[in-house]
């Protein structure tokens, strides 16, 4: 996606602005703090962050909301938090516990910033129409497994498809599967035409992306039909209205499951990434990585490739090393 180019000058100001709203909002954090009652602090899980202010979801299922202390620069959605109550509703985020996975985009300095914590499953959405962008799966997988989620692949609006397009659409991706990447076929306009993907958002913490017009926003509104009434409580919780707009919200599902929705999320893209860390997202090259005989080896037509090797016994699929030279040429150097 094309970023607005700052000048040093902007970042600068952007940076010093930022400074000192986390400053005055951690000056009221700390007030907060001291007029707390020395209740025992508590567990919850951020389900939205509008600027410096946080809902974070009780372990009873309450809706509280809180600011967080100044050394926790970088509290998101999903965060699993330990907080402290200051009134009735109030609290403020002491502690944010490690995160099991981290989903993060550019920020306007280019830095990675963490926009959604603890995703475990990226659902990668496809469909007929709009045809499946060159590589952009391949992209998301990377995306995935540097991020430590795993993957669900998607057919969405498959009643489009009569039996034999469904059978060559299945074909075409049947490489994904093999290489353990499960795989299901939904229709957002039939009725139980969700039923295989509810099966599999039920025990995660899912998030959909996939390229515009796939259907994202159909799958997301039918399975969260309470969005409104959720989205209710959150602004209910905050004071800060309904159109106060969170880079991520975290839902859940009523089929059981939670699901994140980021609008900048939806359609993200791979931003540049280094050669090395593009070979790792690659899940089916791990076992071969290091293997090489040359330590910096290409896997082009080096002496002693183990990736080559496994190309030429079948154990990867040669349109794999095919995508990963198209993305090595361009995202990394
Ligand atoms: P998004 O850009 O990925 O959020 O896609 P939308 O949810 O806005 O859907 C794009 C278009 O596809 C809309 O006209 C939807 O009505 C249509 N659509 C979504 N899901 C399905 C489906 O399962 N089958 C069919 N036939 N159309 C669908
Ligand atoms: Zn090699």
């Amino acid at each position: 996606m094309a970023r607005r180019r700052l000048t040093d000058q902007q970042r600068n100001r952007i940076a010093k602005i930022q400074a000192e709203r986390r400053e005055r909002v951690s000056a009221r954090a700390e007030a907060a703090l001291h007029q707390a009652e020395p209740d025992l602090p508590q567990r919850g899980q951020v389900v939205a962050r509008h600027g410096q202010n946080l809902v974070v979801a009780t372990s009873a299922g309450d809706l509280v909301h809180c600011l967080f202390r100044a050394n926790l620069n970088d509290v998101v959605c999903g965060d699993q938090v330990v907080w402290q109550p200051s009134s009735p509703g109030e609290g403020v985020v002491t502690a944010v516990e490690e995160r099991r996975s981290v989903l993060a985009r550019p920020d306007y300095s280019g830095r990675p910033k963490a926009i959604a914590a603890n995703v475990t499953q990226l659902v990668v959405v496809i469909a007929p129409r709009p045809e499946p962008a060159g590589y952009l799966v391949d992209q998301y997988l990377v995306a995935a497994e540097l991020a430590g989620m795993q993957v669900l692949l998607t057919l969405n609006k498959s009643d489009l498809l009569d039996a034999p397009a469904l059978h060559a659409f299945r074909e075409r991706f049947a490489l994904y599967p093999a290489i353990g990447y499960p795989w299901v076929e939904v229709s957002a306009k039939r009725e139980h035409g969700l039923d295989p993907l509810i099966a599999h958002l039920r025990d995660a913490t899912s998030i959909l992306v996939g390229q515009s017009g796939v259907g994202k926003s159909s799958l997301i509104n039918a399975l969260i039909p309470d969005q409104d009434v959720q989205v209710g409580r959150l602004s209910k919780a905050t004071g800060l209205g309904r159109h106060t707009t969170s880079t991520a919200t975290l839902y859940q599902l009523p089929t059981g499951g939670e699901l994140i929705d980021s609008p900048g999320v939806r359609s993200f893209r791979l931003g540049h990434i280094e050669r090395q860390e593009l070979e790792r997202g690659f899940r089916d090259f791990r076992p071969y990585l290091g293997h090489c005989a040359f330590r910096n080896c290409r896997h082009e037509s080096e002496p002693g490739c183990a990736i080559l090797a496994a190309v030429a016994d079948g154990a990867i699929h040669p349109a794999r090393l095919a995508t990963f030279r198209s993305l090595a040429e361009s995202l990394a150097s």
